[in-house]
């Protein structure tokens, strides 16, 4: 079974390669100290969608969950992606507090500081204390930047679940011992929906960005997940893998900084307008359940914000018929999106006054209570307490 065990011995494995015994200690420490203190976690509800299915008025049915938390919390019904409107280089601004403008399929890194550098550098936090989570394969490379001073040594722990499945099911399609024909035909089938995503012809060759991930916690986590694929949580979507992954790492580590990626809803690219509303609806659900695992996970309830935005909108109806399709276009229905702040420290309120995405960084690092080298982003004041 997944959860609790191999997640422990990943970690251990990974704090065991990357610092020396005798700092574990002071790293444990200083972990259990940060523990009580504030906790960020920033969700991409990505994948790109516009307000219009999410919170204008005939949007909301898509969004129930975040629709029930909009008066809880403080919404911003104007968050603007004023940047390149891919998803690495969008979700790469939202990291680092400055436009971002590299590679599109994530063989650069983001060229700014992340936020996991500059909180870890600044608060002298320890290796699992940020991690990054997310659905999107070419995000290998989204928890370090190539900023001097900065990197991977002070990077987040980057999780691409959908990688570590794939190798979890070529390994159960290497040993025919380990089960019947059947049965791996069965598991094939029943993920071939989360194996198969690519909308943006990315593939599979972006595997080799996965370097970051030591190959010992590689190998437990894909031997764990094997058994995963078979028991009663199987997920049947990318997301639903990475939520899983997500609420065991905040059980096992508890890190004060996160960011979640979804990304679903990209499958609009295939032209469903359908399947596009499904994923809209299932990226609520899971955005609601995290919430539900922040306000019942004693490390977090009480000293958690989380911040939730879409990294892009979609292209507008106006132009193109059919403008869910894509996300290139650079109309206001793609760049203006929207971010809902929720937990410790948010007033409940909403304004329509903008912000920008590369805001969001800024916030996080006052929340974090460090102050950020060099980030363009400013934070904004209606959340900080
Ligand atoms: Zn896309």
């Amino acid at each position: 079974m997944l959860t609790r065990d191999f997640l422990k011995l990943a970690g251990l494995s990974i704090a065991q390669r990357i610092i020396p015994p005798a700092l574990l200690n002071l790293w444990a420490q200083a972990a259990d100290a940060q523990a009580k203190g504030r906790k960020v976690i920033l969700v991409t509800f990505g994948g790109g969608v516009r307000t219009e299915e999410t919170f204008s008025p005939a949007g909301l049915r898509n969004i129930p969950r975040l629709a029930a938390l909009r008066p809880e919390g403080y919404f911003y019904q104007n968050c603007v992606n004023e940047g390149v409107l891919s998803h690495f280089n969008s979700t790469g601004s939202i990291v680092t507090g400055n436009w971002q403008r590299v590679d599109d399929f994530g063989f650069e890194a983001p060229a700014s500081a992340t936020i996991f550098e500059q909180y870890r550098k600044a608060r002298k936090a320890g290796p699992l204390d940020a991690w990054v989570i997310a659905t999107n394969k070419s995000f290998a490379a989204m928890g370090a930047s190539s900023q001097r001073g900065f990197g991977l040594p002070l990077g987040a722990n980057v999780v691409l679940p959908k990688q570590l499945l794939l190798d979890a099911v070529n390994d159960i399609v290497r040993k025919p011992q380990a089960s019947d024909v059947a049965d791996r035909d069965a598991v094939h089938r029943r993920l071939e929906t989360i194996l198969q995503e690519g909308y943006e012809g990315v593939g599979w060759t972006i595997f080799k960005g996965g370097r970051q991930m030591d190959q010992h916690v590689r190998q437990t986590l894909t031997r764990a997940l094997g058994s995963f694929i078979n028991g009663p949580e199987a997920p049947t979507s990318g997301d639903e893998l990475t939520f899983f992954i997500t609420r065991e790492v905040m059980r096992e580590f508890s890190p004060s900084l996160l960011l979640v990626n979804f990304w679903d809803m990209d499958v609009a690219h295939w032209g469903s307008y359908s399947l596009y509303l499904q994923a809209v609806t299932r990226t609520d659900r899971l955005t609601g359940m995290l919430w539900d695992e922040v306000n019942e996970n004693s490390k977090y309830k009480d000293n958690t914000t989380v911040l939730i935005l879409p990294e892009l909108g979609r292209d507008g109806d106006s132009n193109t018929a059919n403008g869910f399709l894509n996300h290139r276009s650079g109309d206001p229905s793609c760049r203006n999106t929207w971010l809902l702040a929720l937990g410790a420290g948010v007033t409940k309120g909403a304004t329509e006054t903008p912000i920008r995405h590369i805001d969001v960084a800024a916030t996080a690092a006052a929340m974090l209570k460090f102050k950020p080298e060099g980030m363009v982003g400013v934070p904004v004041r209606e959340i900080l307490v």
